[in-house]
């Protein structure tokens, strides 16, 4: 039997299930991975291209087991239409699903052509989750739109364990399509000035090491230092799961045999709310154009070009936000809790649409989902489901007190206020001009002064959202 295993967000030979049953059920596998033209970006953007290294590094590793990964690039019918004329007796087609957005789309348009046009037989699988977003309802039916409900009774169901797969009787004799084959394709893609992402960084090994290390030194105490910047202190393996190159199933087992710890309890609980985004972005398919909440869709969002510039940049004069807009810039990831705070500040502070924000996030960021990123996005911006509340509004300076206190986190990005000391670093233009001289800085020259005033901001953004609802 031929078959043809179609690799996308799952790039990993190990516990994939769409492999996994495609091996079971074939003598010779073709191995496919198709770059999709409607989803480029016009310059490569860090997230693309660490993706685009992550396809390369798993062609490579197939490469060292004598199978090839064929890369096609141009229309996905194209593609399987060019597979079938080569390959006549390809019968069926095996693909983990996406549950939604545009990826959602294209797989049932893709279903529906090969199984009418090719009669080829899909098998699409679940395997991104631990569980899939129409798993879990309440009992009334209805999906959940609250965590806490939402976790406790994702905590009583069985999850599935992890999955081994031997490739070793696979064979791709005769199976050549080499014709459409463009490897420069994804060479291209790959820019080297965003290596910094992903150099040494990526593939299954490199993920379960992560995962191993992460268990042994730091899962403990991750309750206690999972909010602190400067202690480093998660797991990192968000890149590693939006690429696929480490299943959501053997991380969960690796936590899950690890000593039991408030860290361990804190850790499963993240990993839940990867599933609840997931299950709300299947359930609220417009939440990426609009706000879930109704009330908050006629918000009149400031049209400030130079804040969101100095907001990307990190050039607010607000040290923690623009420490963490630096990181982003740097490395390609930033901490869970300056996500938080820098989405507050351009959504409550700046009263910028999250929109903008969301989509910068997507361009940069190594671990870009887009279930997770809109989630987080809607729920900094007061317009999610289960979102902070619109007049609760993240103080930048007290966050930056509270999770930063002697500022470690804000030298390494801001070398400029490096000489400061902790107490003092949280709000440079406080300075007074002895100190200034003191601490070899000129505030409004060396580094910004505030481009906004949180107190006014405050007032304004609690303003504009009250009279969004009462337009609704
Ligand atoms: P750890 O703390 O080690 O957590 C382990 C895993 O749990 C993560 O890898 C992730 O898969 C999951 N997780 C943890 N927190 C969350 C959360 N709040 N929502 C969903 N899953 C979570 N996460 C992404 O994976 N991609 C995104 O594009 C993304 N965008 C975000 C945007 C905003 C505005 C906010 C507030 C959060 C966003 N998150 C996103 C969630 C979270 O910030 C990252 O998952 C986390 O920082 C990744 O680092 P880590 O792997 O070290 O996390």
């Amino acid at each position: 039997k031929t078959s043809v295993m179609w690799f996308r967000r799952d790039l990993r030979v190990s516990d994939n299930i769409a492999l996994a049953h495609a091996v079971e059920n074939s003598d010779k596998i073709l191995f496919v991975f198709h770059i999709d033209t409607q989803q480029l970006e016009k310059q490569p953007t860090v997230n693309q291209s660490s993706f685009f290294a992550s396809v390369q590094q798993l062609k490579k590793s197939l490469k060292k087991q004598n199978i090839n990964l064929y890369v096609f690039y141009g229309e996905l019918k194209d593609m399987f239409n060019h597979i079938k004329k080569q390959l006549p007796h390809w019968r069926d087609l095996y693909f983990n699903r996406d549950e939604h957005g545009y990826g959602g789309e294209r797989d049932q348009v893709i279903t529906k052509y090969c199984q009418e046009k090719l009669n080829i037989s899909v098998h699409a699988t679940m395997d991104y989750n631990l569980h899939a977003a129409h798993d879990i309802k309440k009992a009334d039916g209805h999906y959940y739109q609250v965590f806490t409900p939402y976790f406790k009774r994702w905590m009583t169901l069985v999850k599935s364990n992890p999955i081994t797969i031997d490739l070793t009787n696979i064979s791709q004799e005769h199976l050549t399509v080499s014709t459409l084959e463009q490897d420069s394709m994804l060479d291209a893609l790959i820019d080297e000035k965003h290596s910094y992402a992903y150099v040494d960084q990526i593939g299954e090994d490199k993920a379960r090491k992560i995962l191993s290390d992460f268990i042994e030194n730091k899962l403990t105490q991750y309750d206690q230092n999972r909010d602190v910047p400067s202690l480093d202190a998660t797991s990192h393996l968000s890149r590693y799961l939006r690429t696929g190159e480490i299943s959501i199933r053997v991380v969960y087992e690796g936590i899950k045999q690890a000593p039991d710890s408030d860290g361990r309890s804190t850790f499963i609980k993240e990993l839940c709310w990867r599933d609840y985004y997931n299950m709300i972005y299947a359930t609220h398919p417009q939440q990426n154009e609009s706000a879930i909440r109704p009330e908050f869709r006629q918000i009149r969002w400031r049209d400030d070009k130079i804040g969101f510039d100095d907001w990307q940049t990190g050039h607010t004069g607000f040290p923690i936000v623009d420490a963490a807009m630096r990181q982003l810039n740097e490395t390609g990831w930033m901490h869970n809790r300056l996500r938080m705070i820098v989405a507050s500040f351009l959504t409550k502070d700046l009263l910028i649409n999250w929109q903008w924000g969301e989509n910068y996030f997507k361009q940069k960021l190594v671990d870009y989902d887009p279930a997770s990123n809109i989630g987080g996005w809607q729920w900094a911006a007061s317009t999610g489901t289960d979102s902070v509340p619109y007049f609760r509004i993240f103080n930048p300076t007290l966050q930056s007190k509270k999770f930063d206190p002697q500022g470690l986190f804000i030298k390494k990005y801001i070398p400029e206020l490096k000489r400061i000391p902790g107490a003092k670093i949280h709000e440079p233009n406080k300075l007074s001009s002895i100190d200034q001289k003191r601490y070899h800085i000129s505030i409004g020259h060396d580094y910004p002064k505030p481009i906004v005033n949180h107190k006014t901001a405050r007032i304004n953004a609690i303003a504009a959202y009250e009279k969004s609802k009462t337009m609704n």
